[in-house]
């Protein structure tokens, strides 16, 4: 078993012997809830800290803006 579990990896629940992909159920079984021992990898999308992302795309385009006024001006 590989450390962590990619978005390609199976695993079989031993609980009700279902075979699922963690990485789409955020290493739940879908069916009873029980969770995956290994780690399973995440994207970064869900990782990523959206409020400084969205914080810093704020401040950029402030910034954009006001160097296309001065430009303008
Ligand atoms: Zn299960």
């Amino acid at each position: 078993m590989p450390e962590t579990l990619g978005r390609d990896d199976v695993v079989r629940c031993p609980n009700d012997d279902l075979e699922f992909r963690p990485y789409f159920t955020e290493g739940m079984c879908p069916l009873c809830g029980w969770s995956v021992p290994t780690p399973v990898a995440r994207p970064w999308t869900h990782t990523a800290d959206w409020v400084w992302l969205t914080f810093a795309a704020l401040v950029l385009a402030s910034v954009v803006m006001i160097i296309v006024v001065l430009v303008a001006s």
